[in-house]
């Protein structure tokens, strides 16, 4: 089966081709700056060389328009569209809604409509997207998969905030968590490596990129997350300020005469290490200036590390243990430095971090020592792949039926 993974965002789509037979990427793309100027789609068939192309476009159906030619184009990787059997969408929030991964039908988007109010940045792209192909390609089936979907297997103890638990059933305020199709990829992949069941696992997967969060996964379900309502809550991230006294909003609001809004608006795209730091959210760039003698660089980093750990204490605590750490995402994949930040002093919880071993970038490895008692892996993030996987099995099991 061949599957087309999309991700729309609210200016972009992120596209890949996989054949699904022996999960090979057929090619993949980006289109960026749609309904701007400068519209560009970047096209790259596995093994050829990266087309890049500047042309208008003005919504996400002239996107996916595009993103069909460039796939149809000599070196584009598909010879007809009629070879395309299914395609998967990432989808941000399906709110209580759904748990699971689901074939998309007319009703599928009236409940994804109903949870615009709770994502109201991701979810109308990622539905455009969707329209846009049952109007360019009728007939083929799609699926959508959740970011929110893995993590409502946690408790009401877990996702209940404690404010008057009327406002949870007039408006849904709980939380959530995202980034549940990484989460997930990690706990799988994970037991793969360790060749133990994911039902035999407790693990912490740490999804640390410009967005962050922490999961605590047992038995392959996950029990708890970091981020909450909405994705601000939780770790420090690369803009976001993450957890916060909620008295704070109101005071910054009143001192600098400004709407609730505006300083939500602060708090996501002002604050987080950028906020402490004042240079930049890119951890290359606070690690160069941290280098150099910079104080609020070196602080901004010492705080993201400490939030992550503080989080993992968390749910060592409520997991009554874990057995491995899994770190992907930018900064996870990459930053050596930061890792080791991360691990350090945690050996009375029988975390061993290997200096050497993990002094490595994106690859699928055991980071800690022979002799830690909790193992460190790397998994290198690929939420496309899920994606496809998902919709794989989803089509197949409904042409079962
Ligand atoms: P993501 O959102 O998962 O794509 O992660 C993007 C972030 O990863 C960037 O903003 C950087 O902070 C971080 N990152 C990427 N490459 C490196 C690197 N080589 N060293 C340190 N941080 C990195």
């Amino acid at each position: 089966m061949i599957v087309l993974v999309l991700n729309c965002g609210s200016s972009s789509i992120k596209y890949q081709l996989l054949e699904m037979k022996d999960e090979t990427l057929i090619a993949k793309g980006l289109v960026e700056r749609i309904g701007m100027e400068g519209s560009v789609i970047t096209h790259e068939k596995t093994g050829h060389i990266k087309i890049v192309k500047e042309v208008p476009m003005k919504d996400h159906k002239d996107g996916i328009k595009h993103v069909m030619d460039a796939l149809l184009a000599p070196d584009g990787g598909l010879k007809s569209l009629k070879d395309i059997d299914a395609i998967g969408h990432r989808v941000v929030h399906a709110g209580e809604k759904y748990s699971n991964s689901i074939l998309i039908s007319d009703t599928v988007v009236a409940a994804l409509e109903e949870c615009i109010d709770l994502a109201p940045l991701h979810n109308p792209p990622n539905l455009d997207g969707i329209q846009a192909c049952k109007e360019l390609m009728p007939g083929v089936p799609m699926v959508g998969v959740f970011d929110t979907a893995f993590h409502q297997t946690m408790r009401p103890e877990s996702y209940l905030y404690a404010i008057p638990y009327k406002y949870y059933e007039k408006y849904g305020i709980r939380k959530y968590g995202f980034h549940g199709t990484s989460h997930k990829y990690m706990a799988i992949e994970a037991a793969e490596m360790l060749n133990i069941d994911v039902n035999d696992l407790k693990l912490i997967t740490c999804h640390l990129g410009n967005g962050a969060s922490v999961s605590a996964i047992k038995h392959g379900r996950s029990v708890d997350t970091s981020m909450g309502f909405t994705p601000l809550e939780g770790l420090v991230m690369g803009t976001r300020c993450g957890d916060l006294d909620p008295s704070i909003v109101s005071l910054i609001g009143e001192k600098e005469g400004i709407t609730e809004g505006e300083v939500t608006s602060i708090l996501n795209k002002e604050s987080g290490v950028l906020g402490i730091s004042g240079i930049s959210s890119d951890f290359r760039d606070l690690e160069a200036a941290m280098k150099e003698g910079n104080r609020r660089a070196e602080l901004a980093l010492n705080i993201f590390a400490r939030k992550v750990r503080f989080y993992i204490g968390a749910y060592i605590a409520e997991m009554n243990g874990v057995d491995a750490i899994v770190f992907t995402g930018g900064i996870g994949e990459n930053d050596t430095y930061m890792r080791e930040l991360i691990c350090k002093n945690m050996g009375n919880l029988g975390i061993k971090l290997d200096p050497y071993k993990n002094n490595v970038r994106s690859k699928m490895v055991i980071l800690s020592t022979d002799d830690s008692p909790v193992k460190i892996m790397m998994i290198p993030s690929n939420e496309e792949l899920v994606i496809a996987r998902e919709t794989n099995e989803i089509v197949k099991h409904s042409r079962l039926l």
